[in-house]
């Protein structure tokens, strides 16, 4: 069954090759078929052979080349009136070189190879042109394919280049790790040695037992971040209403109560238009505490360091750490999230000056991102930073 009228055929082999003399053009018009495919459907299939010339009627149609097993490239779009599938009339016994899908419902007329040959053996003129769009196709399809290949080798050259900086950074971060244990463990191991010796009694035991406790803390303190890290990408958290006020509270008692900040000078300034918030309270207190604990440790002793909680722009909550201490370079500042990450503030004689593993950063980025926050950093080397957590209303 016909869905044109020879005329309307005529019609779309003169638009689709113009030129073509009358009684050629009747031909084609007079033996082509007409099929119909719906969107998704192949026209033809990379490999298979074929011996049809088509023209789009109506649709559209997209042309894929595969590159492996599982990949296919888009290589061109045909729409009303295109005609391919011309490798298969001029090379005999050929397979297709691609694979045509309708990307609408489609409808086309196909030519078959004896009825196109007998055709153009007659008019040299259409021979030209089927060879110069099927050098043109060829060319496209090297062009798609050496371009997806291209694609190919930079996302392997780059997961080579990651593969070589986590490789560095665990390195780093086991010489890092092993140095902030074996601190903590030969002062423990020293002090009970000169225990056990019996040189330590008296007066002089609460100081050793105090100096063993807090190195235990620390290697606890140590541990316990590094599971946070882990366990907190497995869990989900527990929303809830909360009041920031007690968040900043805890944060602050906590950075105090680790012996080596009990001195730090946090002064917190609240606002009283402070909104009440939806969120994670354990995380966000995590994270707060890792950035007044940063901002204690990087700055000289007795500096002063701020916390602003104030309302932000769009009505969401603004808690703003501003210290007064080393500051970070700003080719730095990006990398400083990155778990492990640490800029290395290495003394003379080797010895670092800061202790830490690089991971308080990375906890309290993932808890503020999981809110929908980010946390932004201001920083001036000499001078000192400002992180500020954002959380949106
Ligand atoms: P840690 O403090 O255990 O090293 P973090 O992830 O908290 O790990 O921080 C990563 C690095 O970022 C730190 O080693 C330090 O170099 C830098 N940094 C973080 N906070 C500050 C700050 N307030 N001032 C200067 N440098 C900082």
């Amino acid at each position: 069954m016909s869905y044109t009228t020879p005329e309307q055929r005529l019609e779309m082999f003169r638009q689709a090759f113009p030129k073509l003399e009358e009684g050629a053009l009747r031909t084609l018009a007079e033996t082509a078929e007409e099929r119909f495919y719906t969107a998704g459907q192949n026209l033809c299939q990379q490999g298979e052979l074929g011996t049809e010339l088509y023209v789009l009627v109506a649709g559209e149609v997209a042309i894929y080349v595969r590159t492996d097993e599982h990949n296919e490239v888009l290589v061109n779009t045909g729409v009303p009136i295109s005609y391919f599938g011309e490798m298969a009339l001029l090379v005999e016994n050929t397979p297709r070189s691609a694979t045509i899908r309708a990307l609408a419902d489609s409808h086309v007329l196909t030519v078959e190879r004896e009825t196109f040959l007998a055709v153009a053996d007659r008019n040299p003129v259409l021979l030209r042109r089927l060879a110069s769009q099927l050098t043109d196709h060829l060319r496209n399809n090297d062009r798609a394919v050496i371009n997806e290949l291209r694609q190919k080798n930079n996302a392997v050259e780059e997961a080579y280049r990651d593969l070589a900086t986590q490789e560095k950074m665990r390195r780093e971060f086991v010489t890092t790790l092993s140095h902030e244990l074996r601190t903590p463990l030969t002062s423990i191991q020293g002090y009970l040695q000169l225990m056990h010796k019996g040189v330590i009694r008296g007066d002089s035991l609460p100081v050793a037992l105090d100096s063993i406790t807090r190195n235990v803390e620390k290697m606890v303190a140590m541990t316990n971040n590094m599971l946070v890290l882990y366990e907190m990408q497995l869990s989900s958290p527990e929303f809830g209403e909360l009041d920031l006020v007690d968040v900043v509270v805890e944060a602050v008692r906590r950075v105090q109560s680790t012996p080596d900040y009990a001195q730090a000078e946090i002064s917190a300034v609240i606002s009283p238009t402070l909104p009440r918030l939806h969120g994670d309270k354990n995380g966000l207190v995590l994270a707060l505490h890792a950035l007044l604990e940063n901002a204690a440790k990087f700055s000289p002793a007795h500096t002063p360091v701020e916390l602003r909680a104030q309302m932000g722009e769009d009505g969401g909550v603004w808690l703003d750490v501003v210290d007064k201490g080393v500051g970070i370079p700003t080719a730095e500042q990006e990398k400083i999230f990155e778990p492990f990450y640490r800029l290395e503030h290495v003394q003379k004689g080797g010895s670092t000056l800061f202790a830490g593993i690089g991971i308080g950063l990375s906890i309290a980025k993932f808890i503020v991102e999981r809110h929908g926050g980010r946390i932004v950093l201001t920083s001036t080397p000499g001078k000192g930073s400002t992180f500020s957590i954002r959380l949106p209303k």
